[in-house]
């Protein structure tokens, strides 16, 4: 089950809606289902480009998707923007891949981050992890997450 997050600032008009998580269709079969024409990668991974990567490694290279994956927040180290993104990894006996996504705003290599580590319950650990970023837009650590309107999707 994936979850969506309304993020602002209380001390500016910052805000973003943020998806984590994965769906219940999100099986790898139907991920990296090339055969049918219409595998679901596509409505992952915004870049073409990046899906014809992926999509060449598991038709010539036999990759296959390995340990965790689905909708991530990605951030920007430039300028602090935060974007959801979908994280994938695959292996194959020549080496393994992931996308690497650019920041919409700066185009700067976004890092990810990662919600699985750490103590606690999960919507704790994402509430303690989205306080202690910087607003991209104030620069205030002040950043918050609207629980009344939190939504479970799929
Ligand atoms: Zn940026
Ligand atoms: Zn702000």
């Amino acid at each position: 089950m994936g979850i969506g997050l309304a993020v602002f600032c209380r001390e500016c008009d910052y805000s973003r809606h943020i998806e984590l998580g994965v769906g219940m269709r999100y099986a790898p079969e139907n991920i990296l289902d090339f055969e049918s024409g219409k595998p679901m990668l596509w409505t992952l991974i915004r870049s073409r480009k990046t899906v014809e990567q992926i999509k060449a490694l598991v038709e010539e290279e036999r990759a296959v998707m390995a340990g965790r994956y689905g909708h991530y927040i990605y951030r920007c180290p430039e300028c602090g923007e935060l974007h959801s993104r979908f994280f994938i990894h695959l292996d194959y006996s020549g080496g393994s891949f992931e996308p690497v996504y650019r920041c919409g705003r700066c185009r700067s290599t976004l890092s990810r981050v990662d919600h699985f580590s750490g103590e606690g319950f999960f919507e704790e650990r994402i509430a303690g992890i989205i306080a202690s970023l910087p607003c991209p837009k104030c620069g205030r650590r002040s950043l918050q997450i609207d629980d009344a309107v939190t939504i479970m999707w799929d």
